[in-house]
């Protein structure tokens, strides 16, 4: 039975609360009233549930390691006290979000659901009533005592993904999600059914870590015909650079010419470390696999696997925000510290 079950909602901004600017017509984001007002089916819903709003309010663009930080923290104050966490967060950066939050909250066995809309929740057609009542009843599902969903996942149109292998892939459809490289963790029809091989259950009751620092010194270089010298310098000579994400062809190929090779080497020399992450939304970087990443490999380039760009970006950032040493980190790049890649053993 899960009629007991407790849930903090936490609402961010998002579409799913916002209404239109009355002169611009522009969205923006609006304050929880609305969205309660438009739901209330939620006082009867047979959960407990208690809500708390940012202020202000924000449109997912504006997301920072600080709201992540101020997320984290609402979810450790409250973890004795609820089942089950949502958060109403706007799309355009939730995966963002997702991921950094699986890296933040260490042995984490309770849910933590993001959801939104791609239509405000006043409107008729809106996607926001489902989202948010299925991700309700994700949160609060248990067995036996214990969550069916321990992890930070991503509820959107009746489908949940793990957070960290999620990708916003279409800007106009209601299915505004999808996860190349993972199977759904559960999916809702007449009933919900989980899937359970999929989802991660901690052999045991830890307490809850959290980690709060990030290190923001590093840089995407994406491959494209054509990438000119300059362009290469520019972003190897921002100071204070640690990491930099190779944004690769197919399976982690990037151009032979030498010029472009030596500027990797050196920059290796010069201890930045490079993730190799495709271009490509599903499979995997297999470096050695063709000559145009073999020099990559021997440089010391690393393989970011089947890495989504979103995880790559908080992965790095969370891991150089840690004490570590450069070979620590290149260390937890290689392997899965919350579910995030796949790598054959
Ligand atoms: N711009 C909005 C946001 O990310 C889009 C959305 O919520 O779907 O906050």
């Amino acid at each position: 039975m899960n009629s007991k079950s407790s849930i903090l909602l936490i609402y961010t901004g998002g579409t799913i609360g916002m209404t239109k600017d009355p002169i611009s017509g522009a969205l923006r984001p609006f304050n929880f009233e609305k969205i309660l007002e438009q739901m209330p089916v939620l006082q009867g819903f047979g959960y407990e549930i208690d809500t708390v709003e940012f202020s202000p309010l924000i449109d997912s663009s504006n997301v920072n390691t600080e709201i992540w930080v101020k997320l984290i923290r609402i979810i450790k104050q409250n973890y004795g006290k609820y089942d089950g966490f949502v958060i109403l967060h706007g799309t355009d950066t939730m995966a963002y979000t997702a991921s950094a939050l699986s890296f933040m909250l260490e042995d984490l066995y309770k849910p933590v659901v993001l959801t939104g809309s791609q239509l405000p929740i006043g409107t008729l057609r809106t996607d926001g009533k489902e989202n948010l009542i299925t991700a309700i009843e994700i949160a609060a599902a248990k067995e036996n005592g214990n969550a069916m969903v321990p992890e930070v996942t991503i509820c959107f149109e009746s489908k949940l993904y793990r957070g960290n292998r999620t990708t916003k892939h279409n800007s106009e459809h209601f299915n505004a999600f999808q996860s190349y490289n993972y199977p759904i963790l559960a999916e809702a029809g007449i009933h919900i059914n989980y899937n359970k091989k999929a989802i991660h259950y901690p052999e045991h009751k830890k307490l809850l870590k959290v980690y709060e620092t990030f290190d923001n010194n590093i840089a995407v270089l994406k491959m494209f015909p054509n990438l000119s010298p300059a362009y290469v310098e520019a972003v190897l000579n921002i100071p204070d650079l640690r990491a930099v994400i190779l944004e690769t062809y197919g399976t982690g190929n990037a151009t032979t010419e030498s010029w472009f090779l030596d500027k990797i080497k050196k920059a290796v020399e010069n201890n930045v470390i490079f993730l190799n992450v495709t271009q490509c939304r599903a499979g995997s970087v297999e470096m050695g696999r063709y000559q145009t990443s073999e020099d990559l490999l021997k440089y010391g380039v690393l393989n970011g696997f089947d890495i989504t760009i979103e995880t790559a970006i908080t992965k790095l950032m969370f891991l150089l925000g840690q004490e570590l040493s450069n070979e620590e980190v290149k260390m937890y790049l290689g392997k899965s510290i919350a579910g995030e890649i796949t790598v054959e053993v």
